[in-house]
């Protein structure tokens, strides 16, 4: 008997879903979406790529993916705010991936 309420792992990424408001903006030599999350619907923790520390489900912090990138938002990451502010100090190679 299959199992009828099996859980997807891999959900379609569905930027509605996110919440928050969106601008674009330069970084790394291309053109990046950037949404700033409140927080609240977070229910795990994410890796902050700036960092390498976690971001605590509830805190608020901006998601962001390539605007023109062949990823799109499936290839979103999750930064402190304040990590994603500062950048700009950090070897542009190195900071996304
Ligand atoms: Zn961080």
């Amino acid at each position: 008997m299959p199992r009828a309420n099996r859980r997807r792992r891999d959900d379609p990424p569905d930027v509605s879903r996110l919440g928050g408001t969106t601008s674009t903006t330069s970084y790394a030599g291309g053109l990046w979406t950037v949404r700033r999350l409140s927080g609240a619907g977070s229910t795990h923790p994410y890796r902050c790529p700036g960092c390498q520390q976690e971001i605590a489900p509830g805190i608020p912090h901006v998601v962001v993916w390539p605007a023109d990138g062949v990823g799109g938002v499936g290839d979103r990451r999750h930064w402190h705010t304040g990590c994603w502010l500062r950048r700009d100090a950090r070897p542009a190679g190195n900071a996304y991936r």
